[in-house]
């Protein structure tokens, strides 16, 4: 509950930034956040927090409201006037208005709902019900397709569930880690401290890192592959060849718990290590010690004395246009040495935002379904629309991230609606998505930050509440559940993400053509609210009315939360799913009993050829340009943006360049370059930087137009990273590949 003015107050909360999914306790006096810190009897954090998590409270503090904060509804009439302010009932009564006459003439897959990681598990609900319940669109996606989707569809293709086997206690029991893709120690700092205290407590644990970019992760491995971009699947196809020719596999896993391994044999017969070794840039030993060290948990090992292997994975394999063929490859290593379902053993993902998992779990994109059902599977679809109460729910896979926004620019999708997330920043290719926001019909954006570079577009702009202010759920990296709460009262006429979307909801509710069942709001919905004298199907009056909804709607599945309700939070803290009716508490660790949730109960292996990157260096783009995050800098910067002192890590933006290459072209540190792709162009000053192979080139995700107009740019040029970046996509997952593009450089010669 929101405490009363004027009281000093504590409150148990989750930070808002990264997967790791930290407890803090919030503290606030008079209505102010005043102090930030880590809750020890968090089991994700044990009270640690990193620089972005301690200093929270900074970024909520009620001064800044008035420059950053969205306070209140606002509409414009036309693109060329000014938005003005209006009340709530008249935002949401012309919105539902416009958006039922779109749908009444063009259908309901002519809008497009685009929502956010950064959201609770009760709004992702909410929104997905809004879209596929309602309006019958699968037309609803989320920022969590860069960022986690591959990896979904990896776990999908291999071990039959969006269901990440492991946790972070795993970290203290392997004996060999395997990070690839990831820069653990500035991307999930909490994650890394504990990796840390491992290999500090043991230090016969093997570090393995595998990445293009010589990162403070790889600083601290034992061994460093740094291969060349994109090589990831050669790479994990060279280690299974050395792993079957040194008998380092386990065939009594392979025989008695999974599908498909001939197949992969065969596919990786020809890829020697020596092989890779030329595709990836790599030593054809050190391929070799990783194969080994990875089936056998470290040196000095026998298959019969296997010891277990832990790896962890996030962008470097998630964010390409072969995304999921990484993971499974990736995955296919644990099953061919039976390095899963034992403690310190598993594949693991990390999740890049603080509930891409909740929203995963709600089905919140537009090719899953509620509860990790199958969204072409007609029994699934008419269990949910049973659920939900409605006639049906649509077959058709709605648009994805990047085809919703090619589509708007097409003019097929006439209505968007934006929320808590910032295409105008994120997306690639933003050339594409700045010219799909202007064709769209109406934009709306439902957004705390006014600094979020979308909201230039919009013709609604809905305020909404954040963190501090929320109540509800998040699920971290590891399948943990925890609570959200509210300090403060929110500022202006901020309303939380889901009731803006139920408040829409009912209204639209009201003006489409009924595609409820006869038996009303269906058997989950709280009774409540009423609409027109029958049950509407957004009855909910609080947030935990959502969850129990959401609760209900996973029973019987793997990820089953039937048995965790809010008290049950409240009682005991953070929980692990599953957590069925009648648990005693959650699951620390999957596939212990080797049973998988495939049709014959077996993991599958995945026989995926590596592909090289879809857009290859040439004469006239020589440079591999890779995408990142800082160690102190979230998204966007909409909040961290707003602390002084997390710019001291790294004050502006720059693009890495390894010192060869400055020195080739004659060249020096801070000299400002024009850095081009065949989408647009970027002005940055250079860095030299040693932890790049020559040939590539670095730039941070955080900066976008506002900095770069500062400095002088013009055009396409000042439109972030992603306006160099393509929107080519994995053909599975739908995730865009903004790992890799190819650039030149040449210096910016600015007036
Ligand atoms: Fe927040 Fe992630 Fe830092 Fe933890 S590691 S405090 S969740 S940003």
């Amino acid at each position: 509950a929101i405490v009363p003015e004027r009281a000093a107050h504590e409150t148990r909360s989750t930070c808002p930034y990264c997967g790791v999914g930290c407890g803090v306790i919030v503290e606030s006096v008079d209505g102010r956040i005043t102090g930030v810190r880590g809750d020890p009897d968090h089991p994700a954090n044990f009270g640690r927090l990193c620089a972005k998590g301690s200093t929270l409270h900074l970024s909520a503090a009620p001064e800044l409201a008035p420059q950053i904060r969205a306070l209140h509804p606002e509409l414009r009439t036309a693109r060329s006037a000014p938005r003005q302010a209006v009340s709530w009932n008249d935002a949401l009564d012309h919105l539902a208005r416009r958006f039922a006459g779109i749908i009444a003439e063009h259908g309901p897959d002519s809008v497009g709902f685009y929502i956010s990681g950064q959201m609770l598990t009760e709004d992702y609900y909410v929104f997905n019900k809004l879209a596929k319940g309602l309006i019958g669109t699968n037309n609803v996606d989320t920022n969590s397709r860069l960022c986690m989707s591959s990896a979904v569809a990896g776990y999908k293709q291999t071990l039959g569930a969006d269901a990440p086997p492991c946790s972070y206690a795993d970290i203290d029991d392997a004996s060999c880690l395997f990070i690839a893709g990831s820069n653990t120690a500035w991307a999930h700092p909490i994650v890394f401290r504990r990796i840390e205290q491992a290999k500090a407590a043991r230090p016969a644990m093997r570090l393995i890192v595998v990445d293009p970019r010589r990162t403070e992760t790889a600083e601290f491995a034992d061994l460093h592959l740094q291969l060349l971009p994109g090589t990831d699947v050669a790479l994990f196809h060279a280690m299974l060849h050395l792993m079957i020719w040194e008998d380092l596999i386990d065939p009594a896993y392979i025989a008695a718990h999974t599908t498909g391994f001939n197949a992969l044999r065969e596919l990786v017969r020809d890829m020697t290590p020596a092989k890779a070794a030329g595709i990836c840039g790599l030593r054809e030993a050190d391929i070799a010690t990783a194969a080994r060290w990875f089936a056998l948990g470290g040196p000095g090992a026998a298959a019969a004395t296997r010891r277990p292997t832990l790896s962890m994975y996030c962008q470097g394999l998630n964010q390409s246009s072969c995304g999921t063929a990484k993971n499974a490859a990736l995955i296919n290593l644990h099953l061919a040495c039976g390095q899963i379902g034992k403690p310190g053993a598993g594949p693991f993902s990390l999740t890049g935002q603080p509930n891409a998992m909740g929203g995963r779990e709600v089905g919140g994109m537009a090719n899953l379904l509620s509860a990790h059902r199958d969204l072409s599977n007609p029994d699934h679809r008419a269990e949910v629309a049973r659920l939900w109460g409605v006639d049906d729910v649509p077959a058709a896979r709605g648009k994805t991230a990047v085809e919703m926004f090619e589509a708007a620019a097409r003019g097929e999708v006439k209505a968007l609606w934006i929320a808590c997330t910032d295409p105008a920043q994120s997306l690639p290719d933003q050339a594409l998505v700045r010219r799909a926001l202007e064709a769209a019909e109406l934009v709306v954006v439902q957004e705390a930050y006014v600094t979020a570079a979308t909201v230039a577009y919009a013709d609604a702009l809905l305020p909404a509440t954040t963190w501090g202010e929320k109540e509800g759920t998040v699920t971290n990296s590891e399948r943990r559940i925890s609570r959200v709460r509210a300090s403060v009262r929110a500022p202006g006429l901020a309303r939380h993400d889901w009731a803006i979307a139920a408040d829409f909801a009912t209204r639209l509710e009201a003006l489409l053509p009924r595609r409820a069942a006869p038996h009303g709001a269906g058997p989950m919905a709280p009774s409540g609210r009423q609409l027109g004298g029958r049950p509407t199907l957004f009855p909910y009056t609080c947030a935990e009315q959502v969850w129990n909804e959401h609760r209900e709607s996973t029973r019987g599945r793997d990820l089953d939360i039937t048995g965790l309700s809010w008290s049950i939070l409240e009682r005991d803290g953070p929980q692990q799913w599953p957590y069925p009716e009648g648990a005693r508490g959650g699951k620390t660790r999957l596939y212990e009993n080797a049973t998988y949730p495939t049709a014959d109960g077996r993991a599958r292996f995945a026989a995926t050829p590596y592909a090289p990157v879809a857009e290859a260096c040439d004469a006239r783009h020589p440079f591999a340009l890779t995408t990142g995050r800082l160690r102190d800098q979230w998204h966007g910067m909409s909040r961290t943006g707003s602390v002084p002192r997390l710019f001291g890590h790294a004050p502006e933006p720059c693009i890495d360049l390894n010192p060869a290459d400055l020195a080739r072209r004659g060249w020096s540190d801070g000299e400002l370059l024009r850095v081009s792709s065949r989408r647009g162009d970027l002005v940055l000053p250079a860095r030299a930087s040693d932890g790049l192979r020559s040939g590539q080139a670095f730039i941070a995700m955080h900066w976008g137009a506002e900095y770069l107009a500062g400095r002088g740019a013009e055009g396409q040029a000042r439109l972030g990273v992603n306006g160099l970046t393509l929107p080519v996509f994995d053909p599975q997952s739908f995730q865009p590949e903004l790992k890799h593009a190819a650039v030149r450089l040449e210096a910016a010669n600015l007036p």
